[in-house]
C-alpha cells in the first residue's frame, strides 16, 4: 500500500500497515482528576516494504508528547554502561584524549562516566530544557539543539570532526533518520568509530510483546540499524543484545571508504512482521479474558509500574478495565491517574491496605527481583506476581504459552 508517510529510514512510500491500535492520550501525560480530558493521537504501526523498517506513521507533535516529560535517564538502573564503556577504552587508536561527541546525551550522565573513566574531551547535544539543566549541572560540556545536517556542519567547522560518535536510545525517537546519517558522515572522521544504542524489536517479535510507546517511531532490528549504519558510511564491527526496558541492541562500527548494502534479510523480517500484526487481536481477548475470569472469581488486579510500556498494553489493548489499581514507587508518579484507562496511581503499600490478590508486574525484567523481595511478605500471604513485560520468564501464563 502507498501512504503520504516517507519511510524514516529509507523514504520509501511503500509501506505496509500492520496494527491500526487507535487513538490515545501520549503515555507521559498523567491526568491530575480522573475527568481530565488530555489530548488524543493516532498510533499505526507500518512496515517498510524496501528497507524493513517497521515504524509509527503518525508521529505527535513534540508540544504534545513532551509536555509534562518526567524520565530522566538516571533514574533507571543501567548494568550495560560500564561494558560499553570499557569496550570504547578498547578500541584501537582510540585514548583518553580522544574528541567524542554524544547526541541525545540527556542529563550527562554516559558522558560523566566517561569522564570518571578517564576520558577528558567529550561533548554532549540535548535538545529537551530540564535533561540539558541536569548535564549543565554536572560539568557536561553540552550545546541545546536538534542535531540537523546543518548544525552537524556548524559543529565540525567550529570544533573539527570526531573519534567517537555515540548515540543511546535516541534513534528510536527520530523520524529524520537520514538527516542523522548524513550528520555522521560530517561528524566522523574516516576510521572513526560509531557507538549506537536501540531497543530490539525483534524481542517484541519473538515475544508477541505489544508494549509500543508513541514516543518511539522507529522499531529496529540488528539488519535495520545495519542498514542505518550502511547509509551513514560505517561497517558494523562488532553487535550485541543486552536486557534493559526488554531488549536492546548496542552495536559498534566504524567509518569507512564505502559499504555495501544487502537486503537480504528482507523476506524473512517481512514475515515475522505480517505474523506479529496477526497475532494481535487473538493476543487481546486470550489476554482480557484470563484476566476477566480473574475478575469473575472475585480476584483484585494490580499493575506495579505506572510506565509507558504498560500504559500501552492497558489501553491499546483494552485491558485497563480489568485492572483495579497501578501502583508505582515513584513520589512523582502517585496520586495522580494513568492517562487512557483513568486507573488511580498510588504507593506500593496498596497491595496490602487494597486487598490485592493478583499483581501484574510492569517493570522493566532486570528491576523484578527487587520489587518481589521487597513484598515478600505480600506474597507469603497468598498475593500472586505475574509479568506483562518480556523478555521476563514471569509472564502471565496465557501469554507464555505463544512465546
Ligand atoms: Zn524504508
Amino acid at each position: 500500500m502507498t501512504v503520504e508517510h516517507e519511510c524514516n529510514l529509507c523514504g520509501s512510500h511503500a509501506l505496509t500497515e500492520l496494527i491500526d491500535f487507535g487513538s490515545h492520550p501520549v503515555s507521559k501525560h498523567y491526568l491530575e482528576s480522573p475527568t481530565e480530558q488530555p489530548p488524543v493521537w493516532p498510533v499505526r504501526l507500518f512496515f517498510c516494504d524496501d528497507c524493513g523498517l517497521t515504524q509509527l506513521v503518525d508521529s505527535c507533535p513534540p508540544e504534545i508528547l513532551y509536555a509534562n516529560y518526567v524520565t530522566i535517564s538516571a533514574w533507571k538502573f543501567q548494568p550495560h554502561v560500564s561494558h560499553q564503556i570499557n569496550m570504547i577504552k578498547a578500541l584501537k587508536g582510540i585514548a583518553s584524549d580522544s574528541k567524542i561527541i554524544e547526541i541525545g546525551c540527556n542529563d550527562g550522565e554516559f558522558l560523566r562516566e566517561m569522564s570518571v573513566a578517564g576520558f577528558k574531551n567529550t561533548f554532549g547535544v540535548e535538545p529537551a530544557q530540564d535533561a540539558f539543566d541536569l548535564a549543565i549541572g554536572k560539568g557536561i560540556d553540552v550545546m541545546q539543539e536538534f542535531l540537523t545536517p546543518e548544525l552537524a556542519k556548524s559543529i565540525a567547522a567550529t570544533r573539527g570532526q570526531f573519534d567517537l560518535f555515540l548515540t543511546r536510545q535516541n534513534l528510536e525517537h527520530i523520524s529524520d533518520l537520514r538527516g542523522v546519517a548524513q550528520s555522521i558522515q560530517t561528524l566522523v572522521k574516516p576510521g572513526g568509530y560509531v557507538l549506537i544504542e536501540v531497543p530490539n524489536f525483534s524481542c517484541n517479535l519473538r515475544c508477541q510483546d505489544y508494549s509500543l510507546w508513541e514516543e518511539h517511531v522507529n522499531y529496529f532490528t540488528l539488519d535495520t540499524l545495519r542498514h542505518f549504519m550502511t547509509l551513514a558510511g560505517v561497517e558494523m564491527i562488532h553487535d550485541e543484545v543486552f536486557v534493559f526496558s526488554g531488549e536492546g541492541i548496542f552495536v559498534l562500527g566504524r567509518k569507512v571508504e564505502s559499504v555495501p548494502l544487502s537486503l537480504d534479510y528482507l523476506p524473512a523480517l517481512r514475515q515475522q512482521n505480517m505474523d506479529y500484526a496477526a497475532y494481535w487481536p487473538t493476543f487481546k481477548s486470550d489476554v482480557n479474558n484470563y484476566l476477566g475470569d480473574l475478575k469473575k472469581a472475585g480476584k483484585k488486579i494490580a499493575v506495579y509500574g505506572a510506565g509507558a510500556r504498560v500504559y500501552c498494553l492497558l489501553n491499546f489493548a483494552d485491558m485497563a478495565g480489568n485492572i483495579d489499581i497501578i501502583v508505582d514507587d515513584q513520589p512523582e508518579k502517585q496520586n495522580k491517574f494513568m492517562p487512557g484507562g483513568r486507573l488511580p496511581v498510588k504507593p506500593s503499600d496498596a497491595l496490602y491496605d487494597d486487598s490485592i490478590d493478583v499483581c501484574l508486574l510492569a517493570v522493566n525484567t532486570e528491576n523484578e527481583e527487587k520489587v518481589l523481595k521487597r513484598h515478600a511478605k505480600w506474597i507469603s500471604e497468598g498475593g500472586q506476581f505475574w509479568s506483562v513485560l518480556p523478555p521476563s520468564y514471569r509472564l502471565l501464563p496465557v501469554w507464555k504459552e505463544h512465546v
